[in-house]
């Protein structure tokens, strides 16, 4: 089963998909940290993030890996390349980056592959901003989960402190966050979108716990 959660910076796609593929014994599959990967390499060849074709070459080329630890849903580390960038991924200079590189339509062909090859193997929460609508338009389970521009700037301030990596200036995550949902939502090659069939969860209001509860009765009732 594919559990597609979809949605804009921040409004806690990474948290909640944990929690639920935990209690649903899935695995969970962050798509974000693919086109960080990508952004990442690119800025470390030194590839301008306007030459879509070499941006093109490097999602092609370059291997993305996940490093899964049993019993757990998350995976522990992510390279690219041979070269672990668990961290590295998560820094201010790749948040301002990422969208341009994540714009680059032969970008998403290449990692909208191997996000497919990767979910064709088992059960997984798949979190990102097209996966209900391209990635796995047939997905059991759609939830596109928002919360106001405001909290959302809270609670990656507060993630990016317990990473100890990213910003936690509460200004500066606020004007990323608004930056990238404007990047994210105009680009022609599958713009961050609800798809029509989604579950649509406002969470400014609820807890995270009650989100994760919203979704594994939707993901049971799907499974009946
Ligand atoms: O989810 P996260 O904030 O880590 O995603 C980083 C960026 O990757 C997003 O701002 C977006 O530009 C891009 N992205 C995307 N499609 C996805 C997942 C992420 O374009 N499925």
């Amino acid at each position: 089963m594919i559990v597609a959660i979809d949605g804009p910076s921040g409004a806690g796609k990474s948290t909640v998909s944990k929690e639920v593929a935990r209690s649903l014994g899935f695995s969970c599959l962050d798509t974000g940290a693919m086109y960080r990967s990508v952004a990442w390499q690119a800025l470390e060849l030194g590839v301008s993030l306007d030459d879509a074709a070499a941006l093109g070459d490097i999602a092609r080329r370059y291997d993305i890996a996940f490093e899964s630890v049993p019993g757990e849903p998350s995976p522990r580390a992510v390279s690219i390349g041979g070269v672990d960038v668990t961290r590295a991924i998560r820094t201010a200079r790749i948040d301002r980056s990422v969208s341009k590189v994540a714009a680059v339509p032969a970008v998403r062909e290449a990692l909208v592959d191997q996000q497919r090859r990767i979910g064709a193997g088992g059960d997984y929460v798949v979190e990102g901003r097209d996966i209900g609508t391209v990635v796995f338009p047939n997905a059991e389970v759609k939830v596109f989960l928002t919360a106001s521009n405001e909290e959302r700037a809270r609670r990656r301030v507060a993630q990016n402190a317990e990473r100890g990596v990213g910003s936690t200036d509460y200004d500066e995550v606020l004007a990323d966050i608004i930056r990238r949902d404007e990047r994210d939502s105009s680009r022609a090659s599958s713009p961050l979108a609800a798809a029509d069939d989604a579950v649509r969860i406002d969470s400014t209001c609820y807890s995270a716990e009650e989100v994760v509860d919203m979704i594994c009765d939707l993901a049971r009732k799907a499974a009946r």
